[in-house]
């Protein structure tokens, strides 16, 4: 196994290899790393201030409690399979490459959006395990159908490095370390791999159209084999929201390119293709017909 990718619940790897650096960590020159981490540490002090003072509502209906049962239950479902939007697939096609079916948990709305935005820009980090429960939820119930194996290493999305410490962490891999638990909870044995990263040409994807954001992404997604699964190992890419599968196809890509195969792709929301799937003639036949 690879010893810098994180076991879940200690199933897998030492106590030594905990005291390790994260593969997320990044050398700073060392006055701009003391003037960050004071920062940091600033920015921290007034998160937990604010977190007891202010009373945490449901992002999704504004209950007086932190996910409500009732929006918590829009992602209590098998997880079903999308169609990523054309111009995805051709990219993936013409590298030669095919995706494995990528699932969501839900659309991209309602309360499982709120609640995405929530943890992600709005400072709500109770949020982000919340949902990451869900994922294994959905993972587990892969499992059980044969559609998954029941040993798995997860790879969260990329994110950009600088965004996930100007949020006080990465949703994402927080949402994976959180899958990882549930399913060691029900003795599946879990491992996370961080490997993926976005490095500093990646713009922020916001108001960019598919072509675009593909081009963003392309070369800007990095690699890191300290964090790698194990060769071999099933590995499913976790992401929060799939909008127009730049990120998942070009992880495809990327991790294609250092030898890990990925063998399924889960998501939390999809925001759904404005492009129909083509299907196969026979699929086109009325019912009763010949
Ligand atoms: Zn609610």
């Amino acid at each position: 196994m690879a010893m810098d990718s994180e076991p879940a619940s200690g199933r897998r790897g030492s106590s030594s290899s905990s005291s390790r650096a994260r593969s997320g960590d990044v050398v700073q020159p060392r006055h701009t790393g003391v003037a960050r981490s004071l920062l940091g540490a600033v920015i921290e002090t007034l998160r937990v201030a604010i977190d007891l003072v202010l009373p945490r509502t449901c992002p999704g209906c504004h209950a007086p409690v932190p996910w409500c049962e009732v929006c918590a239950a829009t992602l209590q479902r098998r997880p079903r399979a999308v169609a990523l939007p054309e111009a995805a697939l051709d990219r993936l096609a013409a590298a030669g490459l095919t995706l494995p079916t990528v699932r969501a948990l839900a659309r991209y709305a309602g309360p499982v959006r709120a609640a995405i935005i929530a943890g992600k820009e709005r400072g709500r980090r109770d949020l982000p395990p919340r949902l990451g429960a869900a994922l294994g939820a959905g993972l587990l119930a892969l499992q059980d159908t044969a559609v998954l194996p029941t040993e798995l290493w997860l790879v969260p999305a990329p994110t950009r490095r600088a965004s996930a410490r100007a949020r006080g962490g990465d949703p994402v891999a927080v949402m994976a370390r959180m899958a990882a638990t549930v399913l060691a909870a029900h003795g599946r044995p879990a491992g996370v791999a961080p490997c993926l990263h976005l490095s500093g040409k990646a713009r922020d994807s916001v108001g960019l159209d598919a072509a675009a954001r593909a081009a963003n992404l392309a070369g800007a997604i990095r690699f890191d084999a300290r964090a790698a699964p194990p060769p071999g190992a099933f590995t499913v890419l976790l992401d929060d929201v799939l909008t127009s599968g730049a990120t998942v196809g070009g992880s495809c890509e990327v991790l294609a390119a250092s030898s890990v195969t990925l063998g399924g792709v889960l998501v939390l929301a999809a925001v759904p293709s404005p492009q129909k799937p083509l299907l196969p003639v026979s699929a086109h036949r009325r019912p009763g017909g010949p």
